[in-house]
C-alpha cells in the first residue's frame, strides 16, 4: 500500500492516531473531520497516498465516488440534515491543507450560516468556444 511518512490521513487509515472511522472498503476510509464545519461533517479518503484527485487511478476514484450516495444517506439519517455539500479542494490554491485527497461530506440544516462566495460570471463572446476546444484537446481520450 502506497503510503506517505508523516501524513496524518495516511496514519489515520494505518490506525496509527485515532479518528472516529465511520466507513471503510477496499480502497477507503471515511472518518469524522476533527473540526467540523457541522455536526457529523466527515472525510473521504483513499487507503493510498494520493495527493490530488487528479492523480487518483480511475478505479479507486470509481470505489470512492459509489459510496459518496451511501455516506450521504447515512449522514442524512444520523444528522437530520437537510442536505449535504460534497467538496474537494484540490491543491493549496483551492484550499487544500492536507495533501492526501478527501472528499468533505458537510451536513447542511437550514439558517446554519454556512457557505461560500460563488461570484459568478459570465463569458465574453467567444471565450466559451476556446475553451470548450482547450478541454477537447486536453482529453484526447475521453
Ligand atoms: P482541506 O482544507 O480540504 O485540506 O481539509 C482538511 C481537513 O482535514 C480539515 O477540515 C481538517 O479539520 C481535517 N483534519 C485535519 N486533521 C485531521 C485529523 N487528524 N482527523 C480528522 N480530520 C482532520
Ligand atoms: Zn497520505
Amino acid at each position: 500500500m502506497a503510503r506517505k511518512e508523516d501524513c496524518i490521513f495516511c496514519k489515520i487509515v494505518a490506525r496509527e492516531i485515532p479518528a472516529f472511522v465511520l466507513f471503510e472498503s477496499e480502497s477507503g476510509l471515511a472518518f469524522l473531520d476533527v473540526n467540523p464545519l457541522s455536526d457529523g461533517h466527515l472525510l473521504l479518503v483513499p487507503r493510498d497516498h494520493y495527493e490530488r484527485l487528479s492523480e487518483v487511478p480511475p478505479p479507486i476514484a470509481a470505489e470512492l465516488a459509489e459510496a459518496i450516495p451511501c455516506l450521504g444517506r447515512a449522514l442524512l439519517a444520523a444528522t437530520k440534515a437537510e442536505g449535504f455539500n460534497v467538496l474537494l479542494n484540490e491543491g493549496a490554491v483551492a484550499g487544500q491543507v492536507v495533501p492526501h485527497v478527501h472528499f468533505h461530506l458537510i451536513p447542511r440544516k437550514s439558517g446554519d450560516g454556512l457557505g461560500y462566495r460563488w461570484n459568478a460570471g459570465a463569458y465574453q463572446t467567444g471565450r466559451a468556444e476556446e475553451i470548450a476546444a482547450a478541454y477537447k484537446k486536453a482529453m484526447p481520450d475521453i
